[in-house]
């Protein structure tokens, strides 16, 4: 993968990746980042490259000309076209599913802002897609192009030591990671949870797991809200792909949360009743963990004033974080 920086400070872009994990993974050649200066392709004699804003008002805007020209330039030495994107607090909020779809393209060129912005005509003609990395506003669009650069290039092949340094953490799988420790075992009377200590993989894994989700649900409900509908969804669309069950306007799938206990008696077809939330007879109850990740599908049989009895019909093997 390729990275062109246009910018008005390249020295600040160069000054980041000659440094760190990124910086020797350009040394190795498994991406290669480059910065313009935007300056270099001026038209004026004494290569200004911004103007007072039609219109008035306070600051200048970067013109169009010197920006269309330093990409025109940059576009030639692609083999294809690479997406471009103009870092501007107005974009599409930087999230690490974008930063994934980024990362397969085989070139990206950034173009860094400065002032009141740029001269809106060159990202019309030029495409530009617009990337924010997040609610406030900085002076200049480096930064957001070196932190977009960083979090493309550590997925980039041979840059990060292996795949799991950055499939288990945060945001990868829409979810927040697990603490993390290390020695000593004890410090400051703080001890090392003991899952970790067991060595056992599975224990381990577990563990992981829960705490992501209980990480996740704590400090950021929105994250948590919105993996939880998903699994909701997929296992849904699951069932009624693979059972293909009966299902009219008044079929309801309803969302359970039960203790695991519960659940394993429960899909092991121990336990035949569960408390009765106003279901109906014919409701698919989607049947979830304590964390809240669904586990299993019953459909209500009878119903009784304070219990209802039920058929499981599916279970859910799952998948990591399932
Ligand atoms: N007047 C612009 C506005 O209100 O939207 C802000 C311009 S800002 C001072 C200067 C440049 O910094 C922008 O052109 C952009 O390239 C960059 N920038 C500032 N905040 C940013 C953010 N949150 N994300 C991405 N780029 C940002």
């Amino acid at each position: 993968m390729r990275i062109d920086i246009a910018t008005l400070f390249p020295e600040m872009c160069e000054r980041v990746f000659s440094e760190s994990i990124v910086g020797r993974g350009i040394k190795n050649g498994f991406i290669e980042v480059y910065a313009h200066n935007i300056r270099d392709y001026t038209a004026d004699k004494h290569r200004n490259v911004d103007d007072k804003p039609y219109g008035g008002g306070t600051g200048m805007v970067m013109q169009a000309q010197p920006i269309f020209d330093c990409v025109e330039a940059i576009l030639a030495r692609h083999k294809s076209r690479p997406r471009i994107i103009y870092l501007s607090p107005k974009g599409e909020t930087l999230t690490q599913k974008k930063v994934s779809e980024l990362a397969k393209e085989d070139g990206l060129i950034l173009i860094c802002g400065h002032y009141e912005g740029v001269d809106e005509r060159v990202l019309e003609e030029l495409n530009a897609e617009e990337i924010s990395v997040g609610d406030y506003v900085l002076t200049g669009g480096e930064l957001p192009a070196l932190i977009l650069t960083d979090a493309v290039a550590r997925l980039q092949k041979g840059v990060l030591p292996n795949e799991d340094a950055y499939s288990i953490e945060s945001h990868y799988n829409g979810l927040l990671e697990f603490p993390q420790y290390s020695r000593p075992e004890v410090w400051r009377g703080r001890k090392v949870p003991e899952e970790l200590l067991t060595g056992d993989h599975k224990t381990v894994r577990e563990w992981q797991e829960k705490m992501s989700l209980e990480v996740t649900e704590k400090k950021r409900p929105d994250l948590y809200r919105a993996f939880i509908e998903q699994k909701l969804s997929e296992i849904k669309a699951r069932f009624i792909t693979e059972k293909n069950p009966e299902i009219t306007e008044n079929t309801r799938f309803l969302a359970l949360k039960i203790t695991k206990e519960a659940l394993k008696l429960v899909l092991r077809g121990k336990q035949r009743e569960l408390p009765n939330n106003d279901y109906r007879k014919g409701d698919f109850l989607i049947l979830s963990n304590e964390q809240g990740v669904p586990r299993g599908i019953v459909q209500v049989t009878k119903t009784l004033e304070n219990a209802v009895y039920f058929r499981t019909v599916y279970k859910y093997k799952g998948e990591k974080n399932d």
